[in-house]
């Protein structure tokens, strides 16, 4: 069974709104056991609302739709619907009672615009809204002998979450011919290669159609593998996951630092605290950013002993005529000595040919490596200051 979520709004297409409910039911959807095949966003259009409801009908099961409910003229959901199912709206006497009512208790009366609210596409059922005054549609559809069912909601999120839960959860377990089950997803977090490099190590893991599925997805040069499963419960979800995690554990060995949630800086921290052992940063191409990420970090924040922002490296170590790599070597061991603590981090500036140096020194002595980057700031600085950290994180495995 499939399911498809349509999202419907002006304010949506626009980018003036990010469509949170979509993410949402998605993620309901998938502790019921049922897979999202598609995400629409449409706009506030009668026509190609029409469309996407049939194309909804024609390739998914269940559908959702968000949004578009309300009284106004540009609330057209219930009218695309009845459209494009050809079932015309009819008055539903209770659910305009109750519309009154709700008007009433505010002390005033319902202007003859909301009327509409009333309107359902004939046999289906209402969903009562219990915080607005747009009750949803539940209408069941037979397409060429395949049976759909769509569920329309407001699109104010707490509406429709609540009427998710009250109505719409159920309905759907109880549509599910096969027992409940339920979507877990387990992450593996890797740094220190590319994706296409770190997909030809697991060969035949990304390949659609493996059970379980494993997906790759890159943010900010932290790699994340993602086995998702599709079992009863937890427990077996885990339980087909496992071999999977420790397959890929066995093969990528240190590139992977972490799981679910996990970021390079909270591995760090973790074995900074393990080690009882502290770090201090001297930054240049990263203008502080490393210095962020360990104090935003749980674990490395109280392992943080503070840092510097050195445009030059030369200023701060007090030295001209050396390179750039001796540079970084450098103002790892002053800021290390500076701030007492164990470890010191560096990095210098980005050169124009786009060259980088970052250093790592403790009491052992300092290490290095370069780097190079092309393109935005926005791109090139948490790449480098990960890679700064990703050297601490060698230094420390290759120590412990
Ligand atoms: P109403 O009866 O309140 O008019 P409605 O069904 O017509 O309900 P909309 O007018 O589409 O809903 O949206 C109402 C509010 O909910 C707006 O503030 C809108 O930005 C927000 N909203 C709508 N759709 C989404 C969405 N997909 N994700 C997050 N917020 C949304
Ligand atoms: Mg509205």
């Amino acid at each position: 069974m499939r399911a498809e979520i349509v999202a419907i709004g002006d304010e949506l297409t626009s980018g003036q709104r990010l469509d949170t409910n979509s993410q949402w039911l998605s993620q309901q959807l998938g502790n019921l056991g049922i897979s999202v095949g598609f995400h629409t966003t449409a706009a506030d259009d009668l026509a190609p609302l029409v469309d996407c409801l049939r194309i909804a009908a024609d390739r998914a099961e269940i559908i959702l739709v968000s949004g578009g409910l309300g009284p106004t003229a540009d609330d057209l959901t219930r009218e695309a619907i009845s459209l494009a199912f050809e079932r015309p709206l009819a008055l539903d006497a209770e659910s305009l009672a109750q519309i009154e009512r709700r008007f009433a208790s505010r002390g005033t009366t319902m202007p003859e615009r909301n009327r509409v609210q009333a309107m359902f596409p004939t046999g289906c059922q209402v969903i009562p809204n219990p915080n607005g005054t747009a009750p949803g549609i539940d209408l069941t559809l037979d397409r060429s002998g395949r049976t759909v069912r769509l569920f329309a909601l407001p699109g104010v999120p707490i509406e429709l979450k609540e009427m998710w839960a009250q109505t719409v959860a159920a309905a759907i377990g109880g549509t599910s011919t096969a027992p409940t089950k339920v979507i877990r997803h387990y992450e593996l977090k890797c740094f220190g290669v590319g994706e296409s490099r770190l997909e030809e190590m697991l060969p035949d893991m990304i390949r659609r159609g493996r059970e379980p599925q494993v997906g790759i997805t890159v943010h900010q040069a932290t790699i994340t593998l993602r086995v998702t499963t599709n079992g009863k419960d937890d427990v077996e979800c885990q339980a087909q996951a496992q071999p999977t995690l420790d397959e890929i554990r066995t093969i990528l060995g240190p590139l992977v630092f972490g799981e679910t949630g996990d970021e390079l800086q909270d591995a760090v921290g973790r074995m900074l605290a393990a080690a009882n052992q502290t770090v201090a940063c001297c930054e240049s191409a990263t203008a502080g950013l490393i210095a962020l990420l360990l104090s935003e970090s749980p674990t490395a924040a109280p392992q943080f002993r503070g840092g510097r922002i050195a445009p030059q490296l030369e200023a701060y170590v007090d030295k001209g005529g050396e390179s750039s790599q001796a540079l970084a070597e450098q103002a790892a061991q002053k800021i290390k000595a500076e701030s007492a603590s164990d470890y010191g981090v560096a990095i210098g500036p980005i050169d124009d040919s786009g060259n980088y140096h970052f250093a790592v020194a403790d009491q052992q002595g300092v290490i290095s490596n370069a780097s190079q980057t092309v393109g935005h700031p926005e791109i090139h600085r948490p790449r480098a200051a990960k890679q700064a950290l990703d050297l601490l994180r060698q230094r420390m495995m290759s120590a412990g």
